[in-house]
């Protein structure tokens, strides 16, 4: 299955990476980092088919997908 990781504390919770995972991954957490962002978390990784276009549209480049 694979794994995304991202750092929590990068993200600017813009949304791009949510808007653009066609499987629907991810989501805006209600959890905030040290720079007040509601950062993304994944939510639904079952569904992950490792495209990384959600690290592909980061701009903090906050994402990696393992395989
Ligand atoms: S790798 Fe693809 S399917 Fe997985 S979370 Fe990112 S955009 Fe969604
Ligand atoms: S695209 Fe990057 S910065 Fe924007 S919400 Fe997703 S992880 Fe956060």
């Amino acid at each position: 299955m694979p794994k995304v990781e991202i750092a929590s504390e990068s993200c600017k919770s813009c949304g791009y990476c949510v808007r653009f995972c066609p499987k629907e991954v991810l989501s805006v957490g209600e959890r905030v980092n040290s720079k007040g962002y509601e950062y993304v978390v994944p939510r639904n990784i079952d569904a992950c088919v490792a495209c990384k276009m959600c690290a592909v549209m980061c701009p903090e480049a906050a994402i990696e997908i393992y395989k």
